[in-house]
């Protein structure tokens, strides 16, 4: 048996960080930058009104309180996405919105609550002087060229994870494409004569086949592009026709098969076809895992692709997925951070482990005065999927540990979707 970590570590220097492709930045999100994105220009490009207001010259308002306005002649009046013609020069003031490029000769900004602009504003005539009843800091409510960003600055780096602001931030640059590493391609083959699939009628014997949309669900979640195969039954020919096939992509993953029962012959054929390790692992559910490479033969060339072999019991499949196959998507997705986030939590019942395996238990958590609380979603079997459904994480039992207490404390890893909780 090897341990999870030895698992992990195996698959991860097996794949490969993929190349990159340019592309509309819109369809770049949760993907790793390839390149350093470098500013052309500043932003905001030129100084502002962080206010609607007025542009003075702050000298032009020593004395000013309130009950003693300056009184200012307002000469023009600017637009956000125009530029003054006129210049603010002793004893004016130009009337601005925020955004607006500040006019030459001023600055500052004075609002409009600190002038007499609202006192007069319904009597709809423009009012050649205005009256202002403070005095104004240099600089006041003005945004200046290149706060946010300088002309000539490394903006974004090389590997990082374009979320919305930094789309936006792409935007803002004038730039509508990015180099991003390329997301894989995940081929999803599900094993099994008890298969059936998902809009056929269901024969007396026959279970459908749930996997297949569950790990593709888990594929899109961590940012691949699944691709589901047709089921493949438990007999050599077709089976090693449907990997074969499958191996037309960056990953294959496989489920059911890879135990010691009579028809699991995934191992037989993936022997035959590559390099293919299977592992017992130390944990429960998901004992056995096949990982290896895939030889496929293309014109004169041959290439590897990474295989992953999942054990069949949905619960399983769903939780060597969790563990195995999303931290070698990340990893070929460019990203280098690919543990869950955890909690620890006060245990509600007691997990008693037999056998050595590290548990991963499916928990529902809630919070109150004394912290998180970790409560088992029911029956554990790996073969119950609701019990993952209505989970928040997985708390794990060590391996050494033959028995957690309740009330006392585990660690539980977060799955997808638990943000819901908060
Ligand atoms: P195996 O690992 O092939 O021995 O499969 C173990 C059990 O997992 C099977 O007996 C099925 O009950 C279940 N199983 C296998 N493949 C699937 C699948 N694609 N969808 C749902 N359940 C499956
Ligand atoms: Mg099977």
């Amino acid at each position: 048996m090897i341990s999870v970590e030895e698992a992990l570590e195996k698959i991860l220097a097996t794949v490969s960080r993929l190349e990159p492709e340019e592309k509309a930045i819109l369809d770049c999100l949760d993907q790793v930058l390839d390149e350093d994105v470098v500013a052309g220009f500043d932003i905001p490009p030129h100084d502002n009104a962080a206010m609607d207001g007025y542009a003075v010259r702050s000298k032009d308002l020593s004395g000013a309180a309130d009950g003693r306005p300056v009184y200012l002649d307002v000469i023009g009046e600017v637009a956000a996405g125009y530029v003054s013609n006129k210049n603010v020069i002793e004893g004016t003031a130009i009337r601005i919105m925020t955004g607006a490029p500040l006019p030459g000769g001023a600055d500052a900004v004075v609002r409009f609550e600190d002038s007499d602009e609202l006192e007069h504003k319904d009597d709809g005539k423009r009012r050649g002087k205005i009256g202002i009843f403070t005095t104004a800091g240099k600089g006041q409510n003005i945004r200046s060229r290149g706060e946010d960003i300088q002309s000539g600055s490394i903006v974004l780096k090389k590997n990082t994870v374009l979320r919305p602001a930094e789309i936006g931030i792409l935007a803002s640059l004038g730039k509508s494409r990015a180099k991003v590493i390329r997301r894989p391609v995940v081929s999803i083959l599900p094993t099994g004569d008890e298969l059936c699939n998902v809009d056929r009628p269901l024969s007396p014997g026959k279970i459908y086949d749930s996997n297949s949309y569950a790990i593709a669900a888990s594929v899109l979640k961590c940012g691949g592009i699944p691709r589901l195969l047709d089921i493949a039954r438990d007999s050599m020919k077709p089976l090693k026709a449907q990997i074969s096939h499958g191996a037309e992509a960056d990953m294959l993953i496989t489920s059911g098969g890879v135990s010691v029962g009579d028809y699991d012959i995934v191992k037989d054929v993936l022997s035959q076809m590559g390099q293919i390790d299977f592992w017992t692992v130390r944990m429960k559910p998901g004992k056995p895992l096949a990982f290896g490479l895939v030889k496929k033969q293309k014109r004169n060339l041959v290439k590897e692709v990474p295989h992953l072999g999942l054990p069949g019991n949905p619960v399983s499949s769903m939780i060597t997925f969790e563990q195995f196959a999303r931290p070698a998507i990340l990893k070929m997705m460019g990203k280098d951070n690919f543990a869950r986030p955890t909690v620890t939590a006060i245990l509600d019942q007691a997990i008693k482990n037999n056998d050595g395996r590290r548990i991963f238990a499916r928990v529902r958590l809630t919070r109150n005065a004394e912290g998180w609380h970790a409560s088992l979603t029911g029956p554990q079997g790996s073969g119950i999927l609701t019990s993952m459904s209505t989970a928040d994480g997985l708390a794990i039992v060590p391996e050494d540990c033959p028995l957690v207490k309740a009330g006392e404390k585990v660690k539980v890893q977060l799955l997808e979707g638990s943000e819901y909780i908060w």
